[in-house]
């Protein structure tokens, strides 16, 4: 899954500068101004974004969601590394966990 990228206005893959009628632009600026959950600010243009995976209707900056993938593994290990058997699995679980997130990216 690559992250998707919206053209500033006027430029060739982004919206036009002044109000138009265009569709394309339309679902540009739609998509610009929609609210990341995680930071809670717009997700402008020129910077990476994914869809949702929870609500595939909303849209979320590649950073902020790459971020909340690693802290939510991150919290996942803590409790296991008391515990070697369930560490081993953890650590099982998070390699093909990454590498399917990878070869998707
Ligand atoms: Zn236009
Ligand atoms: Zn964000």
């Amino acid at each position: 899954m690559a992250a998707a990228v919206l053209g500033k206005p006027g430029t060739e893959h982004g919206p036009c500068e002044t109000p138009c009628e265009h569709i394309d632009c339309a679902a540009n600026r739609r998509q610009a101004g929609s609210i990341c959950r995680f930071c809670e600010r717009r997700i402008g243009y020129e910077v990476g974004f994914y869809t949702d995976v929870k609500d595939e209707t909303q849209l979320v900056h590649a950073t902020c969601f790459e971020d909340s993938v690693e802290w939510e593994l991150a919290l996942f290990r803590l409790p296991a590394a008391r515990d070697e058997g369930r560490a081993q699995h953890t650590l099982k679980g998070d390699s093909t966990y990454e590498s399917s997130y990878r070869h998707n990216a």
